[in-house]
């Protein structure tokens, strides 16, 4: 019955043939049938028999039967269709949980290459392009709530020479232990981030000049404890460079830029920090021009050499004279040392150049011999020098080649050889020193010293640093170092000079003190040769001749 797939009632039996008809008059009674079919399935059927009261079912029931059957229909349908979507849901889920793995590897992936570009990967600290965009966003930040924003970049002191005499690997970790020093000073407001080499940027919200200049003290200060890498201790100083929004610049290029060109002002003046000053500034872009010119300027001998008294001031003899540097160039006159002694250092032409500066000065040397005056002549000797293997061997033929005695020849080092690789330098200093090459340890008090290297060094000079003896007289601090100074020279066996004498008052306070010699402006100007030689006729100190 049900593969006709219509409703069925009585009335309908008059459509079946007789045998069936007959069956179920007979069998069945009374009946109707109603198909169920859903949208995609025959779901069967639905039966009324022997209606209540007797009688046969009407043509009303079947309606209402048929009414019933399409309800039922749907809720078998809904059955079938929640059963099919829990199916699928968990084939769902899996493929979900599988997704959800797949992206946090994803996740974690990104993350990773987000720290990798983002981030130093040897000191973990913000990198150059994720601090210009924090400085952006500060700025943002700063524009809207009308406030300043400060803008520091730090510069290590000799980083190079670490890295050259200890090794890349203690390079690496001084740079690390450095981040972690930096980073304990600073708020949390504050971003430390490394530029790369040696160069660090802080950015510091809400902080005019002078707030930014006391952190600029406090990171100068953070670094003065020793560093111990690997059992080797040492100590590393820095230049800080400060710009400030709004004052130097709006944008985040022009206050890195100013604040590079205030960090060079500090290195230069070593007063470890600096602010941005405009007007310095100009000077900056022949700073360019300028290392252009070097190279051509020491292929044509361009340098001159002027020289300053040295004087004992227990025996009243000018004993000897400091060689110093000039430049004298075509436009822009006389260039001082302080700015293209760090060029040629930093382009590496400083060796032949302290080669040609020794030549000169042991030829002048010579020249006095021959008119019957002995001078010692003190050249100063970068640390990249003392550094070259073959740097004794080529004062060797130097000294060879020019008709002077060796024992008029001084070199003047820098503090920074207490930094370098202890051996490697004392066999050079050892090597010169036994050509009767005698060291002054220039510029005593202002960098990295090592009592017990110094004990160790073939050093028979200190020079207590001018910016110590210019202001002795007022200043007791600097008077105290300039003795301290004194004494410790003396307790090692050595002579002490005082550079940068600019008064009789200094140079008597000097003399009551113990110091052994003195240089400055008080007895001498640096001169040029010529300029030197009428002012060895007119001195009143004693000149030693012989002969
Ligand atoms: P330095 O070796 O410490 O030289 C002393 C500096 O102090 C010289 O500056 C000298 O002119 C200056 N000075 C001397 N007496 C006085 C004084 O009474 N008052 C003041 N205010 N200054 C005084 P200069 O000639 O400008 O040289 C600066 C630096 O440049 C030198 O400092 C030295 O580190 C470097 N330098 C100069 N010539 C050479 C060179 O041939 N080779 C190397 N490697 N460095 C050189
Ligand atoms: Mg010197
Ligand atoms: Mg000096």
């Amino acid at each position: 019955m049900w593969r006709h797939k219509r409703a069925w009632w009585r009335g309908v039996l008059d459509e079946l043939d007789p045998v069936e008809r007959n069956r179920w008059e007979t069998e069945a009674g009374t009946l109707i049938l109603v198909p169920m079919i859903g949208k995609s399935h025959f779901l069967g059927g639905l039966a009324g028999v022997n209606k209540i009261g007797g009688g046969d079912f009407t043509q009303q029931d079947l309606n209402l039967l048929s009414l019933f059957a399409g309800q039922v229909s749907i809720a078998i349908e809904n059955a079938i269709a929640f059963e099919e979507l829990s199916k699928t849901k968990h084939t769902a889920e899996a493929y979900q949980t599988e997704l959800r793995q797949l992206n946090s590897e994803l996740t974690a992936i990104n993350r990773e290459l987000e720290h990798l570009s983002l981030y130093d990967q040897l000191t973990q600290l913000p990198n150059r392009s994720l601090l210009h965009d924090r400085l952006q966003q500060a700025l943002f930040l700063a524009q809207r709530e009308e406030s300043r924003l400060a803008v520091l970049i730090v510069d290590l002191d000799h980083f190079k020479e670490v890295n050259d005499t200890l090794g890349h690997d203690v390079g690496d970790q001084l740079l690390v232990q450095v981040a972690e020093r930096f980073s304990g000073q600073l708020r949390e407001t504050d971003t430390v981030g490394r530029l790369g080499g040696d160069e660090f940027a802080v950015l510091i919200p809400n902080a005019d000049a002078e707030l930014a200049c006391h952190l600029a003290g406090n990171l100068l200060a953070v670094l003065e404890p020793d560093f111990d890498i690997d059992g080797t201790r040492f100590s590393v100083a820095a230049s800080v460079g400060i710009a400030v929004f709004p004052q130097h610049g709006m944008d985040a290029s022009t206050l890195m830029k100013h604040a590079d060109i205030a960090m060079y002002t500090a290195k230069r003046t070593r007063f470890g920090y600096a602010v941005y000053d405009a007007a310095e500034a100009v000077a900056q872009p022949e700073r360019l021009s300028l290392v252009g010119d070097l190279r051509q300027a020491l292929v044509n001998r361009e340098f001159d050499l002027y020289f300053q008294a040295k004087v004992d001031l227990r025996s009243g003899m000018l004993h000897g004279v400091e060689a110093l540097a000039r430049w004298p160039h075509a436009k822009r006159g006389m260039v001082s040392p302080d700015h293209f002694i760090p060029m040629l250092e930093q382009t590496g032409l400083i060796r032949p150049f302290t080669l040609w500066v020794i030549e000169r000065g042991l030829l002048q040397c010579a020249r006095w011999e021959e008119s019957g005056i002995h001078l010692t002549v003190a050249i100063n000797v970068s640390i990249h020098s003392l550094l070259d293997p073959q740097f004794p061997a080529q004062v060797v033929s130097l000294l060879q080649r020019l008709p002077t005695s060796q024992s008029c020849l001084v070199m003047e080092i820098t503090e920074s050889v207490f930094l370098s690789e202890h051996a490697k330098v004392s066999s050079v200093l050892n090597e010169l020193r036994g050509l009767g090459i005698a060291f002054s340890i220039d510029d005593f008090g202002t960098g990295h010293s090592s009592l017990s290297r110094l004990k160790k060094l073939p050093v028979s000079e200190l020079k207590s640093d001018r910016s110590f003896v210019m202001d002795m007289e007022t200043d007791r601090d600097d008077a105290i170092i300039v003795k301290s100074t004194i004494d410790l020279a003396h307790n090692l066996g050595i002579a002490v000079i005082a550079e940068g004498v600019e008064n009789a008052s200094t140079l008597n306070m000097l003399r009551e003190m113990g110091c052994d010699h003195a240089q400055g402006y008080y007895i001498n100007r640096p001169l040029s040769a010529d300029d030197f030689a009428g002012y060895l006729q007119n001195t009143e100190w004693t000149i030693p001749r012989g002969k």
